[in-house]
């Protein structure tokens, strides 16, 4: 069974040390890249803003081996099977916040995973899905580096749901895992009964609109 992780950032316990900084920060660095290889393009800081914000846990970046698995969440009523190969939901006169949304597939040990089939489903900047079409509805699979990318808007909220990208994740011969995404700082997070901080995404500002990385990781 395919189990999938939040990539937590690798907290080692030197918070509670007297470590001068610039060796802690030296140290840091050897572990990320000794254990995970190369750090993904689009790595960001292992540090999630939000956490203060939110009082989750600090959410999942591209630069830090996972430690624990990726909560599985519900389908809800409006995943559609069938959807189109493509890495950007973008359409001519969509409305919203731009998002790249990008990060890699793992495994616990910090293996990237390849030829995973991410299929992304979310509502509109209205909260509204498309469920007689595909708008805001594609899927792609992982390089050979487990990465992936999706350019996409920031999704509107609905009644008892804050912001949220569904995903289902594909990999051979393995169960599928169906779970969503959240983003850091909305003011609805606390109020939705299924958000899981777990699952929160790593955000920036960019010049066009918004950047967020999350990275899925699978048992193996
Ligand atoms: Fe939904």
């Amino acid at each position: 069974m395919l189990e999938l992780v939040a990539n937590k950032p690798r907290r080692v316990g030197f918070g509670v040390m007297q470590v001068p900084a610039i060796w802690f920060t030296a140290v840091a660095a050897v572990l990320a890249l000794s254990a995970c290889g190369a750090p993904s393009t689009t790595a960001s800081t292992a540090s999630s803003p939000s956490s203060a914000a939110s009082g989750s846990p600090a959410t999942a970046s591209t630069d830090a081996c996972p430690t624990q698995l990726t909560p599985a969440q519900t389908e809800g009523p409006y995943f559609k099977p069938g959807s189109p190969p493509r890495t950007s939901l973008i359409e001519s006169g969509m409305t919203g916040t731009r998002l790249l949304l990008s990060g890699r597939v793992l495994t616990l040990a910090c293996a990237p995973v390849a030829g995973v089939t991410l299929d992304f489903w979310q509502a509109d900047a209205g909260g509204t899905y498309d469920n007689s079409g595909y708008r805001l509805r594609g899927h792609q699979s992982t390089d050979a580096a487990g990465r992936y990318s999706l350019e996409t808007i920031v999704p509107g909220e609905y009644p008892g749901r804050t912001e949220h990208i569904h995903v289902k994740l594909r990999a051979p011969g393995k169960a599928v895992l169906t779970t969503q995404l959240y983003f850091p700082d909305v003011a609805s997070n606390q109020q939705d009964s299924i958000f899981d901080p777990h699952l929160l995404v790593t955000m920036q500002s960019t010049a066009t609109g918004k950047a967020a990385t999350f990275d899925f990781v699978t048992s193996g």
